[in-house]
């Protein structure tokens, strides 16, 4: 697979009203947009730095997967998104060869409008890794 570079940093958080000021207000980044993806259960405010994305995730159910995330570990660093540039069910496909644990078997559609597909962290060392595209 060929990787540009870190898309963007998922960071799960309890409240996205109470966590969007410290990153304009102290970082001064810009929330440029906000995006509900109803399939995974979440409310997603994007902010840009340079050419990496960060995506704060907020819960929309109480047991969801960012809900139980938040519950045993706390707010933090949820997932590392890497931009692939040849295709994400390429990459699935390479991976999953080498015996790494992939949670999609195939990719699908994340905010916006992305392709997306998860390794699972018992393959990654720890993070939980999701591989993105432009969709098509
Ligand atoms: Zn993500």
């Amino acid at each position: 697979m060929k990787i540009s570079h870190i898309e963007h940093l998922g960071i799960a958080v309890k409240s996205l009203d109470e966590a969007i000021p410290y990153y304009e207000n102290i970082l001064g980044l810009k929330c440029y947009a906000i995006e509900e993806v109803a399939d995974q259960k979440v409310k997603t405010a994007f902010f840009k730095v340079g050419q990496t994305k960060l995506e704060l995730l907020e819960s929309t159910t109480e047991d969801g997967t960012i809900a139980g995330f938040i519950e045993k570990r706390g707010e933090g660093i949820h997932h590392m998104a890497f931009a692939i540039e040849d295709g994400v069910q390429n990459a699935l496909d390479e991976v999953q060869a080498k015996e790494v644990r992939a949670i999609d078997k195939a990719p699908r559609r994340g905010a916006e409008g992305l392709d997306i597909a998860f390794l699972h962290p018992k393959s990654t060392h720890g993070v939980l890794t999701e591989l993105c595209e432009k969709g098509k």
